[in-house]
């Protein structure tokens, strides 16, 4: 109850949604995230037609992109040479835009 008191103080919208995990109701941040006061953790709503599993898919998809992301941020930072800047670069720049085609999602 205390963490939901806190997200109105905060501007939260209490939403009649629950948490399709633990049954908490929703809240929306100013952000506009959808967070679970319970698990205090981000909750990705699904639209109409879509799947939990495509959800799920969708979600480890996006993890795997930061990871690859982290990686060539490292390996930008090494590189010296024109050529493998320039390639490094250019697959951040898809990266980005893959991750940017994934997120846009509002209720
Ligand atoms: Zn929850």
């Amino acid at each position: 109850m205390k963490e939901m008191a806190d997200m109105l103080r905060q501007g939260a919208k209490m939403l009649s949604t629950t948490c399709p995990e633990c049954g908490a109701p929703l809240f929306q941040l100013k952000t506009g995230e959808i967070f679970c006061p319970r698990e205090k953790r981000e909750v990705k709503l699904m639209n109409e037609g879509e799947t939990l599993e495509g959800v799920k898919q969708e979600a480890s998809l996006e993890k795997t992109l930061q990871n690859k992301l982290t990686l060539l941020q490292q390996r930008l930072d090494a590189a010296t040479e024109p050529a493998e800047i320039r390639e490094l670069t250019e697959t951040i720049t898809i990266l980005l835009d893959t991750l940017a085609k994934l997120k846009p999602r509002k209720p």
